[in-house]
């Protein structure tokens, strides 16, 4: 039974995010990639939660089979909102029974059209409440470094960021351009005498106008330069998801400096970019 935040005692850590495929072809392709990805010995790989539940079985099912197979664990995200109290006792509960023992419990959005998604949770903290209840789990939570969009302002959204790392094990981010965000971030944390390791999420980006519009969404400031280098490779596929590589190999080099805890890659599926980061960073499975 490995529990990541032991993990994160000798770190830093590698960690790779899939989500759960909608097709056959999706699935069968989901499972080329992380056998290949796992030649790179990730100390974990985390898999995502559909808003609302819409991935409930897919994501079970994909973290207990490479739970299973693979020397390393898998991590469920977990959302609560419109989700029952007994719903997600269910869920936990069958993660623990299957050798499940990581979870990273998340509020999750609610529905688009402002509509009352019911259940009984609103926030994430109250997930991570329940799964400790439950017993059994190392618990991480979501941080977003240039605050999350929800939030009425930085004060209050590092108040309660540091109240919910102090009930979890370790923190996640959401992606971000400069590394001036996560070690801002960090350094609030700390003056609220927050110190719960939290793992900086670097994606690899594939595609322009998704880059913009993920952007936008979960409130990551793009800097002046990116924006430019971004204009310069739009419509030509492979152009962009070198730019991806190159700026990903960038924001690890400086983060690894900075002396994080670990590195978690959006891998969004594919295995050539992190292969091609871990190249360039020198890196190889035994010097990890
Ligand atoms: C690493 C990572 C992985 C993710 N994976 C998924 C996924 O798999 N599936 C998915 O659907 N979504 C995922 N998300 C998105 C996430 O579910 C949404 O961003 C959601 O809106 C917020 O989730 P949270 O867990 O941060 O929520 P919370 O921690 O509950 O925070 C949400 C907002 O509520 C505020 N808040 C918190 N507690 C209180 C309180 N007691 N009173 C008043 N306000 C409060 C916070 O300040 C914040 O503004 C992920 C995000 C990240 C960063």
């Amino acid at each position: 039974m490995t529990r990541i935040s032991d993990l994160l005692a000798s770190g830093p850590t590698w960690s790779f995010e899939f989500f759960p495929p909608k097709t056959p072809e999706g699935m069968v392709a989901l499972h080329d990639t992380v056998a290949q990805l796992s030649e790179l010995a990730p100390d974990f790989v985390s898999i995502t939660y559909g808003a609302l539940g819409t991935t409930r079985s897919t994501t079970r099912d994909l973290v207990v089979k490479i739970n299973d197979e693979q020397s390393f664990p898998a991590m469920p995200h977990l959302t609560c909102v419109g989700h029952t109290r007994q719903d997600l006792v269910s869920l936990l509960e069958d993660y623990r029974a299957c050798g499940v023992h990581n979870v990273l419990a998340l509020a999750g959005d609610p529905p688009a059209d402002g509509s009352d998604p019911g259940g009984d949770f609103t926030y994430a903290s109250e997930l991570v409440d329940l799964a400790h209840e439950v017993d059994g789990f190392a618990v991480a939570v979501a941080a977003f470094p240039e605050i999350h969009p929800r939030s009425p302002d930085r004060e209050t959204d590092r108040r309660q960021l540091a109240a919910k790392l102090g009930q979890s094990d370790f923190g996640m981010t959401q992606f971000f351009w400069e590394v001036d965000h996560y070690r801002r971030m960090v350094d609030e944390l700390a003056d609220l005498g927050c110190e719960t390791p939290i793992l900086p999420g670097v994606m690899p980006f594939v595609n322009v106008a998704g880059t913009r519009r993920m952007s936008a969404i979960n409130n990551c400031h793009i800097p002046d330069r990116l924006q430019e280098r971004l204009d310069a490779v739009d419509g030509d596929a492979e152009a962009t998801r070198k730019l991806g590589v190159e700026v990903a190999t960038d924001l690890v080099a400086e983060l690894l400096e900075l002396g994080v805890p670990g590195i978690h890659l959006y891998a969004m599926n594919r295995a050539q970019s992190i292969t091609e980061i871990y190249g360039n960073l020198g890196l190889r499975p035994d010097s990890l």
